[in-house]
């Protein structure tokens, strides 16, 4: 079984790359355009309020944010302002998400913890960042192993079966909606948090927001949701990380 140990090897070397901003080496070996398809295909069944007036200001937000986020996209995953959507999701927990690929969804319960456009910016910040530094794709690397991760990109097995599928699904971070719940780890969630508050400092927001709006997040008590409140840094640690990266935001900030 020589030939396929060397296809392995193979993978493995091209899989590596580095995280924008932070240089951090990832391993790689799913094709962001495939997680992005399959994102795409979950966006579509959630379910949205497609006329809240408060989804202007999100997709207004939002297109700032992608906007700054493009000078660090070195690994050209971010897809163009034209193909990312904004959706607020009908769903009471305060979360939200984005998804290779450009889908961004907003719950309904996050407005009460986001009464200003910084509070909005901190998150679709941190939301943008998962994206540009490819945290599902990378997730799913790690999920699949070498090998699986190589069967998927085979041709033959474009149709997926149920379990590599919902491997892939909770990966992405939508496993809430399946009942399989696997959260972005630590490092991905720090990294998100620095990259993202960059991002809200180049557009225009104030940094200065995030560690106030952490605090008062995380006074929420009761069901955790995924993403937003159950796999995050604690939070005496994440003030601290925020605080020590805000001279390097700033510096983001446009001049005059
Ligand atoms: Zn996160």
């Amino acid at each position: 079984m020589r030939l396929p140990l060397l296809l392995l090897l193979a993978a493995a070397f091209s899989g590596c790359q580095t995280a924008p901003v932070t240089g951090r080496a990832q391993f790689i070996l799913v094709d962001e355009a495939e997680v992005a398809s399959l994102s795409a295909g979950e966006f579509v069944k959630m379910k949205k309020l497609p006329n809240d007036p408060r989804l202007a200001k999100i997709r207004e937000i939002g297109l700032k944010i992608v906007a700054a986020a493009r000078r660090d996209d070195r690994n050209g995953v971010l897809p163009p302002a034209s193909r990312w959507e904004f959706a607020i999701i009908d769903d009471r927990s305060p979360n939200a998400f984005a998804m290779p690929g450009g889908k961004i969804g907003f719950n309904a319960g996050m407005f009460a913890y986001t009464p200003t456009d910084d509070d909005i910016a901190v998150i679709l910040g941190h939301e943008v960042a998962h994206v540009i530094c490819q945290h599902g794709a990378e997730r799913v690397s790690q999920q699949l192993g070498v090998a699986a991760a190589v069967a998927i990109t085979d041709e033959a097995t474009k149709k997926k079966d149920a379990q590599t599928r919902q491997a892939w699904v909770a990966a992405i971070g939508l496993g809430a909606q399946l009942g399989v719940l696997l959260p972005y780890s630590r490092d991905h969630e720090s990294e998100s948090d620095r990259v993202g508050l960059r991002f809200m400092a180049r557009a225009g927001y104030d940094p200065e927001k995030a560690p106030g709006f952490w605090e008062r997040f995380a006074k929420i008590g009761g069901s955790r949701p995924p993403e937003f409140l159950s796999t995050h840094p604690a939070d005496a640690t994440r003030i601290r990380q925020l605080r020590g990266w805000m001279a390097e935001a700033k510096a983001q900030r446009p001049k005059g």
